[in-house]
């Protein structure tokens, strides 16, 4: 499991408080590191995620037969709600009506 960049981003914020009301202020450079790192964790899985959005556009969604508006010889309507079905099937995929 991956450790969610808000976490390194809030445990930099509590490094840097408690160095500066403990006077600690060389662990302010650890807070800083650790805040940065926290906002380059989100940086580089915003990117990543943009380059994948095309793939994700390019990607057609494929409708199930019943739902293609094309009328095959062998499909039937439902009787209930119209949608087509191979002259196989029973029962509608829909609404449930029986077929035959
Ligand atoms: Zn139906």
């Amino acid at each position: 499991m991956e450790i969610p960049s808000i976490i390194f981003i809030v445990v930099g914020i509590l490094i840097g408080v408690v160095s500066y009301f403990s006077r600690m202020y060389y662990f302010i450079i650890a807070a800083v590191g650790f805040i940065g790192w926290g906002f380059f964790k989100i940086f580089k899985r915003k990117t990543s995620k943009s380059i994948l959005e095309p793939d994700k556009l390019s990607l057609k969604e494929e409708k199930p037969y019943y739902q293609n508006d094309y009328k095959a010889k062998n499909t039937i309507p439902c009787p209930s709600c119209g949608l087509r079905h191979y002259s196989n099937a029973n029962y509608c995929q829909n609404c449930g009506t029986k077929l035959k």
